[in-house]
């Protein structure tokens, strides 16, 4: 009985994180009204989404470091950007091994230019999969059996990257694994403030 509670348990849990991915796909496409897009402090906004993920890092003795600026502000809408940065951790810390690493870095280049980067020691991701990977529903075949997922994160990153003119790049970690990186645009008028 305690066998099929815990299956059951599990059949829910990915319900509910593939409804959560849908919603957060649909969203990430809404209409301009609800991607309304205001200056927030993005310093604040990751070490919040990477505090909520430490738990998931600290049970698989995952090394989960943040380096960021003092502050850096950002024209953005905060709800997709927030959907953005989980998906990209959560990916770091999923598909790497117990007992490796993952840095997040945010990077202001100066004259409103922002980088958000993540860097694993996993598995990476093979260049001959680098495109495909942003497909809905696709998951890199042979790497992800211990890993569940529905293959939309990469999905919704895209989107909500695309909805801010930002630019996503996938290449090799100097720390073995994947580098992720965001690259938000020069915004017009020059750097952002609060
Ligand atoms: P979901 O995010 O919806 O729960 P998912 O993680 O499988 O599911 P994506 O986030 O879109 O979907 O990632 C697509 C695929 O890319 C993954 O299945 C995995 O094969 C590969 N992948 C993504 N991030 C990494 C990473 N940091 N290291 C290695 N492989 C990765
Ligand atoms: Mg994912």
């Amino acid at each position: 009985r305690a066998e099929s509670a815990q299956r059951l348990r599990q059949g829910v849990d990915r319900a509910t994180h593939t409804v959560h991915q849908l919603l957060a796909l649909a969203r990430s496409g809404a209409d301009a009204l609800d991607m309304a897009q205001r200056e927030h402090e993005l310093v604040a906004l990751v070490s919040d989404r990477v505090v909520l993920a430490s738990p998931m890092a600290l049970s698989r003795q995952i090394e989960l470091e943040l380096q960021a600026p003092e502050e850096c502000w950002l024209r953005v809408n905060r709800e997709s950007v927030g959907a953005l940065i989980d998906n990209l951790v959560d990916n770091a810390i999923k598909y790497t091994p117990a007992g490796g690493k993952v840095d997040v870095l945010l990077l202001d280049e100066g004259a409103g230019q922002v980088r958000l980067r993540l860097e694993d020691s996993g598995p990476g991701i093979p260049p001959a999969e680098r495109e495909r990977v942003f497909d809905r529903f696709y998951r890199v075949p042979g790497a992800t059996e211990s890993a569940p997922g529905t293959g939309l994160g990469l999905p919704i990153v895209r989107a909500v990257a695309q909805r801010h003119g930002a630019t996503v790049r996938l290449d090799d970690s100097p720390l073995g694994g994947l580098r992720v990186e965001v690259r938000f645009p020069v915004p017009e008028g020059g750097a952002a403030g609060p």
